[in-house]
């Protein structure tokens, strides 16, 4: 999609480190971390939110999940714990509409439901 900045990365348009790369996920460090690893799992294709996801994305859903597992491993937060965070629209705080999941660890994160 024109003017998506997660579809210009899949695409390699704008430059980034990638992380991870499969043919379903790409990963790569968050340009504002808000912990010691903050790493964004995006799917290759446009999706722009969880609003969009129908039952045709679950196992791509569910990939994205043990895709994020797999990167805490090899950042070795696996053991010490991590969050995995979704914002969905304006009261999530979705900044970029591209459905991406957040993973945050390398620190104790504050509690979310203040
Ligand atoms: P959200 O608020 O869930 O939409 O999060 C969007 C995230 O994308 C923020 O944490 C930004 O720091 C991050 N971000 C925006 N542009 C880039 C970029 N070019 N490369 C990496 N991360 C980015
Ligand atoms: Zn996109």
């Amino acid at each position: 999609m024109e003017d998506c900045i997660f579809c210009k990365i899949v695409a390699g348009d704008i430059p980034s480190e990638k992380i991870y790369v499969d043919d379903k996920v790409s990963a790569f460090y968050d340009i504002n971390p808000a912990a010691p690893v903050h790493v964004l799992i995006v799917p290759n294709t446009h999706i722009p939110m969880v609003n969009s996801l129908t039952e045709d994305h679950a196992e791509l859903a569910g990939h994205m999940i043990l895709v994020a597992k797999q990167i805490a491993g090899e950042e070795g937060i696996q053991e010490s714990g991590y969050r995995l965070i979704i914002n969905n629209g304006a009261h999530g705080g979705q900044e970029v509409f591209h459905l991406h999941l957040h993973l945050l660890g390398g620190q104790r994160m504050r509690h979310p439901m203040g």
